[in-house]
């Protein structure tokens, strides 16, 4: 299988080790796609784990589950991830930015956000983020082009994640 945060490698040599194995993360951009990879596996522990301890009163393992129990994730785009290791030597929190594709009560959706990560015992974190934008798509019909933008017929892109 391939894994589902769209690095074209198999989910047991990409984020599978970190969200199945704790495997500790390398960057902000790694633990990103590995909480995308364990919304889409539906692994709500892995999510509640990650999170910063700050933002962990807010969460509960089980309305994490829920909310990825009636999800299905389609598609990862990473647009930006900053500079981590001078994020890091300026006491500074680190930067990723990405658009997710899924679908919820039978609606597409698009949503793009700068997450926010901080490192805590050694750990990257994530922490909050902030929507610049959400919006419905239109499914398309299956010979017609996809609407994440990947130039690919839908039958050929994210329809194969439904
Ligand atoms: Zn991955
Ligand atoms: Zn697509």
């Amino acid at each position: 299988m391939l894994c589902p945060c769209g690095s074209e490698q198999a989910y047991t040599e990409c984020c599978q080790p970190f969200v199945m194995a704790s495997k500790p993360v390398n960057s902000p951009e790694q633990l990103m796609r590995s909480r995308y990879s364990a919304y889409a596996s539906k692994q709500a522990e892995y999510i509640y784990l990650t999170y910063a301890k700050s933002s962990q009163v807010e969460q509960s393992v089980e309305d994490i589950a829920q909310w990825a129990a009636q999800t299905t994730w389609l598609k990862l785009i990473i647009h930006y991830a900053s500079d981590h290791q001078k994020n890091l030597a300026r006491n500074e929190n680190a930067q990723v930015e990405f658009s997710a594709f899924y679908q919820h009560n039978g609606q597409i959706w698009q949503m793009r956000e700068i997450s926010n990560f901080v490192m805590e015992d050694g750990k990257w974190r994530y922490l909050d983020g902030d929507v610049s934008d959400s919006k419905l798509c239109n499914k398309p019909k299956r010979n017609e082009l996809c609407f994440c933008g990947s130039n690919k017929k839908f039958k050929q892109c994210c329809a194969k994640n439904f």
